[in-house]
């Protein structure tokens, strides 16, 4: 067994404690997931009510007499079964709603908010705490993407640096009058540093000073090089290229069990899939859908935005429903899109429903009980809930983008005969496309035997940590180790 190595995870979200997206998922679990691979994973948070209020046997482990404007502390303990350092400053974080934001939308003040967690690491990396000395410092988002900036620009370290990127899309951008107050040198404003489109990009800092860069999926890997894919940021990505490296995401498989779900009507394995029928009735209880064990129930999980291609399904809807099948929707975000589907749940009642708002619970019977996922995405990095569908045994219908092409075998005519189709993908990502891939799945679901061999191939497939657990430690050894020799 190679020495432990020690990481410290720096992110703005952590399941169960806090999460607004999959961001939140991955966090919680690749400590557990790595610490079979001989890895110490302590997970850095910001302190906000949710989290200090969880956190246990809390002790304080180093402090900061000012951090933009107030004194702050680092705190060790642990929660839901996660090391974690948290970042006890009620100037910054002590405040009620989500994690970038109130009632009354974003924060002003996430510049700081999030510089003061990368500053709050780089001080951790540099031995800021005894008892936990990181090889490695794995930084996510642009939340935390000045941490590297400030291990390049703040005085020798001995960790190195990795920076995942799990969404490009979100790029944190502040003014450069900020450059003093973050504490960054003059000359980190510079394309090769901090500097994005003459702001401080935080998200670019990241990707430019860390010393790997990790995506969520190869696929999203490739795209983020593509003129389309880069969100403007091709120029730093290609010169990063050589440090950038695809590791698909995984489920929690203990979280994620259909066989002891405590949030199913009826809980199943592969060997009994009619127990299955139970969460489908209890679907079409919840969200209003006439009770009908034959029609092929559609599910929806996510959140409501132009990137998750709703505004594609709300157009396509006529074609779902006219082959015969259900919509059960959950899912949170632009208002406009949370009306369409307030809407269309109100005039195709029984057929069409809708849950507006973010519920963990009914987020697993929907992949338990439904027919099939659909997961109509204009870009997705890696995407969880195609492979929560697959271990549920709901047949992912996809966009043929990022993780999602990754992780679900298209229903072709060659994919069919070997046995090796999963579910359906479609690209280009248009609402035809889209209106087709429902129409294929139509067909599928009238044969309910050949229905039946591509939801057990589904349950069979490997969709946890495991794999993608040995290759985040390989390269966090590798990292550590060109440094070190
Ligand atoms: P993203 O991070 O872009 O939102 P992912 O597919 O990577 O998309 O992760 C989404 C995660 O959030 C999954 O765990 C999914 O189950 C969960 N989720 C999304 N919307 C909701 C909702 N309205 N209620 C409950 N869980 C949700």
């Amino acid at each position: 067994m190679p020495t432990e190595l020690r990481v410290l995870s720096v992110a703005a979200e952590a399941f169960p404690l806090i999460k607004t997206g999959g961001l939140a998922d991955v966090v919680g679990a690749l400590p557990g997931a790595l610490a079979a691979e001989g890895v110490d994973m302590r997970t850095l948070l910001p302190g906000y009510p949710a989290v200090m209020s969880a956190l246990q046997d809390a002790a304080s482990v180093h402090s900061f007499a000012s951090l933009h404007g107030a004194p702050a502390r680092v705190l060790a303990g642990h929660a839901a079964g996660l090391k974690l350092f948290v970042l006890d400053a009620p100037h910054l974080y002590s405040r009620p709603g989500g994690p970038y934001g109130g009632p009354h939308g974003e924060w002003p003040d996430n510049g700081l908010r999030f510089a003061a967690l990368a500053f709050a690491a780089a001080a951790i990396a540099r031995g800021g705490v005894n008892a936990f000395v990181p090889d490695v410092v794995q930084a996510h988002d642009w939340h935390a993407g000045l941490v590297p900036a400030y291990l390049r620009y703040g005085g020798a370290a001995n960790a190195r640096s990795v920076f995942t990127i799990h969404n490009l899309a979100y790029q944190g951008q502040y003014p450069r009058e900020m450059l003093e107050t973050l504490g960054l040198p003059p000359e980190s404003f510079t394309q090769d540093g901090v500097e994005s489109y003459g702001a401080i990009g935080y998200l670019k800092a990241g990707i430019a000073l860390a010393d790997r860069v990790t995506t969520v999926s190869p696929s999203y890997a490739a795209e983020i090089l593509t003129a389309e894919g880069s969100m403007g940021l091709g120029h730093v990505l290609h010169r990063r290229s050589g440090a950038l490296t695809g590791i698909l995401n995984g489920i929690d498989e203990t979280l994620w069990n259909p066989a002891t779900d405590e949030y199913l009507a009826s809980r199943f394995t592969v060997a009994d899939l009619d127990a299955r029928a139970g969460n489908k009735t209890a679907i079409q209880q919840r969200f209003g859908l006439e009770a009908n064990p034959t029609v092929m129930l559609i599910g929806i999980v996510s959140r409501l935005t132009w990137q998750k291609g709703m505004d594609l399904l709300l157009g396509a809807l006529p074609v779902l429903l006219r082959g015969g099948a259900q919509l059960a929707l959950l899912g949170s975000g632009d208002q406009e899109l949370e009306r369409g589907f307030a809407e269309a749940a109100h005039r195709y009642p029984g057929r069409v429903g809708a849950w507006i708002g973010y519920d963990e619970p009914l987020a697993h019977l929907v992949q338990g009980g439904a027919d099939a996922i659909l997961v109509p995405s204009r870009f997705e990095p890696c995407g969880l809930t195609q492979l929560a569908a697959l271990r549920y045994g709901a047949l992912p219908v996809v966009a043929r983008v990022g993780g999602l092409g990754d992780s679900v075998v298209d229903a072709s005519a060659v994919n069919l005969a070997s046995g090796a189709a999963t579910g359906v993908q479609f690209s280009p990502v248009t609402r035809e496309q889209l209106e087709s891939a429902l129409e294929r799945a139509h067909a599928l679901w009238r044969d309910q035997l050949q229905w039946r061999r591509i939801q057990t191939r589904g349950m069979r497939t490997d969709v946890g940590w495991s794999e993608s657990a040995k290759h985040y430690a390989r390269l966090f050894r590798d990292v550590a180790d060109a440094h070190s020799g």
